[in-house]
């Protein structure tokens, strides 16, 4: 048979897989809509552009300037821009500095993706949680984030990307807690928004991927947002069952000893340790940087988003990384932990 007549057919089945892929291929929400997942290009997961430490009770659009605020985060988003960063996740949930229209002004001036979020925080003893959250149901909670997803926050059009929760540290999840954490599985199992969770220490993140899994969700639904404050076996374990570790304090600090807690090796080693277990493709790095804070004049000191690419990635690269595994950490976790998409074990 002539070798035409043997190529031919695989060509048709090569651009029939090839249409099937761009019909599966997951979307991500930014602040400007629904893109393509693999269009989100090089990602910071967990940044902040405002805070308002205030607490739930006081804070709201009154507390700062929109034209400020934008006019001192701009250079640090185009510093980032300078390095090749396409693409943030911006972590202030509500009540504590979420702000849509100031996230679509700088997505506008920047050309970046901008991705924001809905959920509560509860951890610093639910200061951040508004009041009505203790007597609604898990599931009236769930029905407000999902208005969100669908409807968009506070008249802005932005519609969340992702679910940004929180419990108390180093500890089993309280009552009021375990019913965010419910909130986040009915929102999911409506929205397909990953849930990222402020969980600090080893407990309570063994605690929610317990309570997750009799809900019904894979872990792989969930992050281990700050995972750096657990120890590496728990870190392991979590991630052999599909949860994301997310690593998002790297941070050049020049007091620090190379190696020390927190220190650019120590994220390194840490990196590395993952990876050697098999873990790469769950490992999310950022540096829960940025933090204009609404009561400090001109908002405080500004933490800017380059560390990453100025110190660790060269540290990576000598420890043997290679090029598609920065790409990995960078562009396809991101790409896949925003993706929306239902993880339920049914
Ligand atoms: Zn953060």
């Amino acid at each position: 048979m002539p070798l035409k007549i043997i190529l031919m057919p695989s060509i048709f089945v090569l651009l029939f897989l090839s249409c099937q892929e761009a019909e599966h291929e997951q979307r991500i929400m930014t602040v400007n809509g629904a893109i393509f997942s693999s269009d989100l290009g090089v990602t910071l997961i967990h940044e902040h552009v405002l805070v308002d430490w205030i607490g739930a009770d006081s804070t709201g659009y009154h507390r700062w300037d929109r034209a400020d605020v934008a006019e001192r985060v701009l250079p640090y988003l185009m510093e980032a821009a300078g390095r090749g960063v396409d693409a943030i996740g911006e972590f202030t949930p509500a009540y504590l500095g979420r702000d849509p229209f100031i996230l679509l002004e700088l997505s506008r001036r920047t050309g970046m993706y901008l991705i924001t979020n809905t959920g509560f925080y509860g951890a610093v003893d639910n200061r951040f949680i508004p009041a009505y959250a203790y007597d609604e149901t898990s599931a009236e909670i769930a029905a407000r984030w999902i208005d969100e997803f669908h409807n968009g926050i506070d008249g802005s059009g932005v519609r969340p990307g992702f679910m940004k929760i929180s419990v108390a540290e180093h500890s089993e999840l309280s009552p009021l807690h375990q019913k965010i954490v419910e909130a986040a599985a009915m929102t999911h199992i409506e929205t397909g928004m990953t849930i990222f969770s402020h969980t600090i220490g080893d407990i309570p993140a063994l605690a929610q991927i317990e309570l997750l899994e009799q809900l019904g969700l894979k872990p792989s639904s969930w992050v281990w947002t700050h995972a750096q404050t657990g120890t590496i076996e728990a870190n392991i374990r979590l991630a052999e069952k599909g949860a994301w570790i997310s690593l998002d304090n790297v941070m050049f600090d020049p007091s620090r000893d190379e190696g020390q807690e927190g220190s650019i090796d120590w994220y390194k080693d840490r990196i590395i340790a993952l990876r050697d277990a098999g873990h790469l493709n769950k490992i999310l790095i950022s540096h829960d940087a940025g933090w204009y804070d609404v009561g400090e004049p001109n908002g405080g000191g500004y933490r800017g988003y380059t560390d990453i690419f100025d110190f660790l990635i060269s540290r990576l690269l000598e420890s043997g990384l290679t090029d598609e595994e920065i790409e990995q950490l960078l562009v396809k976790n991101p790409a896949n932990v925003f993706s929306l998409r239902i993880r339920s074990a049914k």
